[in-house]
């Protein structure tokens, strides 16, 4: 489902975050990402998710070379990946109401037709009820935008979902709502899973295997 071969990447050409990183994450398969706050998991995940631009390697999604990246990865390709990441309030338009947060991909991808259906199904399942999705990201809890958030990371029903961090703002019982709701997406779908985290025991008990990223080296996974 995802390759990374030797991936270097980073913010400064001299100074790369990752060193010839080698990530695999078979169809299907739940893999995560562990690692020293700092050591470059969130650029690993966002090589991954083709949102940073390797300096170097290879990366292959579904079997798919991306595209030496000179050009931004072509559309079919990026909405093969489902991303969540850590910090809802960053990740959100403040100038979008829950419900335009959770449809935007819809909109993006010229299925505009689609968003009352998928939001009718996707709204109970992450616990979104009452007025909460016309309210904006200021007028929620953290917890409520990230339900938000993984909504729309499954809107357009990604064969690989990437979650950076994703619990990490969450209380318990959101975190056991939100964990659940991708359990019961893989389920359904069989998609892929690459959960980035610093909790072995959520890692160990969400994912098939764990892997380490080393900081500064170079990573085997
Ligand atoms: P982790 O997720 O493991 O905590 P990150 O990938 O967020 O690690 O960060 C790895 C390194 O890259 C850190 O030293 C961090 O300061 C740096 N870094 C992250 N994002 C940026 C950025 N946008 N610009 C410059 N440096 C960054
Ligand atoms: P959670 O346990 O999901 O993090 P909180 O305890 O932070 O929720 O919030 C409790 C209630 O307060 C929620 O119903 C939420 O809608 C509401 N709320 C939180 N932040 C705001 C805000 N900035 N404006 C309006 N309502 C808010």
């Amino acid at each position: 489902m995802l390759e990374l071969r030797a991936v270097t990447a980073g913010y400064d050409r001299r100074t790369p975050v990752l060193r010839d990183v080698d990530l695999t994450v078979a169809d299907g398969e739940a893999v995560g990402l562990l690692g020293p706050s700092g050591c470059g998991k969130s650029t690993l995940a966002r090589v991954a998710a083709l949102l940073h631009r390797p300096d170097a390697g290879e990366v292959r999604l579904a079997g798919t070379p991306v595209p030496g990246f000179r050009h931004r990865a072509p559309r079919a390709l990026r909405t093969t990946v489902g991303v969540v990441f850590q910090q809802p309030r960053q990740a959100a338009d403040p100038r979008l109401t829950l419900r335009d947060l959770i449809a935007e991909p819809l909109r993006a991808t010229g299925r505009a037709a689609e968003v009352a259906d998928r939001l009718a199904e996707l709204a109970p399942t992450v616990g979104l009820g009452g007025d909460l999705l016309t309210r904006g990201p200021h007028e929620v809890s953290d917890g409520q935008l990230q339900r938000a958030c993984v909504a729309r990371a499954l809107v357009l029903r990604p064969r690989l979902l990437i979650c950076d961090e994703m619990t990490a703002m969450l209380d318990a019982s959101t975190t056991a709502a939100l964990v659940g709701v991708v359990e019961d997406y893989r389920a359904a779908t069989g998609a892929a899973l690459l959960a980035v985290g610093h909790d072995r025991v959520l890692l160990d008990r969400w994912c098939d295997r764990v892997t380490h990223l080393a900081s500064g080296s170079s990573a085997r996974a």
